[in-house]
């Protein structure tokens, strides 16, 4: 390893584990700093598609992901007061059938820990909060809070939506409020449903909010909801607040008795603030590139945010493997060409949030192959 190119990577968030997992299984001479002194199960769930889970077969977690996820018959679209179904999109034995891979919704803990179980030993670092870049032209100099210094010859910035990298490329600047919030929870079961058996993944809709709901495990032991809905003010100094069941009573005043009986159900609640940016003017710069969160944040209402940044991070490792790391700008433009365009599709729908509200097509998104799809070159000026 002594002699190659050293890769750093920034943040160890689904899209920089995948990315350093990815690139040390390519060969790859990659480092991957944390800013956080290590990872807890956090109350979240997430879904893995069938475009994920084929990067979690190069990764070698596929098998195990399939053992733990649940693995939903249909994603259900379902009027929030009246409980009629609006959509009815096929996942399960389809998924497999169809696209070639699973999909899962998993907790995202657990997702997460099997990820970073991947990395090679010695790859990550925790308590590494990067506070200082310097792109020396021949090398990158990487200060951290903790008083060190690292060099490296690529930095991939997978520090999510207040990323120190893109504030390096493009100046301060916090990202938007939507002026939607995310009410979560995680909590075990079994719970009252209420009239209707609970789908294995359904999303309640109104026309100004939603609730999404789906078990994260396959023994369906535990289930979680998500929101999205209307609050005019968030104070950015917090990350996430806590809820609670009166909060959520009223927010779903009139609802359906088996979102009652959900709510009904729920522990504990948290809510978090939904981010965005505008598209970034650039990718990268230099020898620094962003991936996922730090370059296209996005609202999470087709749940495919964490999705787009480990696509990214499969994109990168690709074209490296092609282009070779001396011609870094080559190699980022040609990334850029390849991702930007699907991520901005994929930022516009989350924003619109129309996602399978109707029965429409998903192909586009779910059959998306990052390691097969042909290379384009150009597209982004
Ligand atoms: P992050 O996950 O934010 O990771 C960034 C990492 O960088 C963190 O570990 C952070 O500690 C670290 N870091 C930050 N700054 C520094 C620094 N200076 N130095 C060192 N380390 C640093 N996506 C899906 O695909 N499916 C879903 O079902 C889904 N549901 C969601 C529900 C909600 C409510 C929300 C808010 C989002 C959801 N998303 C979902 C989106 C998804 O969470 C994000 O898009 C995804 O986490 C982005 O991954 P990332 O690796 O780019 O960034």
């Amino acid at each position: 390893m002594k002699n190659k190119p050293r890769i750093a990577v920034i943040g160890a968030g689904l899209g920089g584990t995948a990315g350093a997992a990815l690139l040390a299984r390519a060969g790859f001479n990659v480092k991957l700093y944390e800013q956080a002194p290590g990872f807890s199960r956090l109350g979240a769930g997430i879904h893995v598609g069938p475009n994920v889970m084929k990067i979690m077969r190069e990764i070698g977690i596929e098998d195990e992901l399939n053992r733990q996820g649940s693995h939903p018959d249909y994603w259900y679209s379902r009027d929030g007061k009246t409980g009629d179904i609006l959509a009815q999109i096929p996942l399960g034995d389809y998924a497999v059938s169809h696209y070639g891979a699973s999909y899962l919704t998993v907790h995202r803990g657990d997702f997460h820990a099997l990820m970073t179980a991947a990395l090679p030993p010695g790859i990550l670092e925790f308590d590494k909060r990067l506070t200082k870049v310097e792109d020396l032209g021949d090398k990158v100099q990487l200060s951290f809070a903790d008083g060190t210094v690292e060099e490296a010859d690529i930095v991939i910035g997978a520090d999510g939506v207040n990323s120190r990298l893109r504030e390096h490329l493009l100046g301060v600047e916090p990202p938007k409020y939507t002026g939607l919030i995310a009410h979560r929870a995680v909590f075990q079961t079994p719970v009252d449903s209420g009239p209707l058996p609970f789908d294995m993944c359904v999303k309640w809709w109104a026309d100004d909010r939603h609730m999404m709901v789906y078990f994260v495990t396959g023994k369906r032991d535990e289930i979680y909801y998500v929101t999205g809905v209307p609050e005019a003010e968030w104070n950015l100094s917090h990350s996430n607040l806590p809820s609670s069941q009166a909060e959520m009573r009223d927010t779903f005043a009139g609802w359906h008795p088996t979102v009652q009986a959900l709510i009904n159900g729920t522990k504990e609640i948290s809510k978090w603030p939904l981010l965005e940016r505008d598209p970034l003017p650039l990718w990268s710069r230099g020898r620094i590139v962003l991936l996922g969160d730090a370059c296209h944040p996005m609202k999470p209402h087709m749940a495919q945010g964490a999705a787009m940044a480990i696509e990214d991070a499969a994109m990168l490792t690709r074209v490296f493997q092609q282009v070779g790391l001396d011609d870094h700008e080559t190699a980022f433009r040609l990334y850029e060409d390849n991702r930007a365009e699907r991520a901005g599709r994929v930022q516009l729908v989350s924003h619109n949030n129309t996602w399978l509200r109707t029965n429409e097509n998903p192909d586009w998104c779910f059959g998306y192959d990052v390691f097969k799809e042909p290379l384009v070159e150009g597209r982004r000026k």
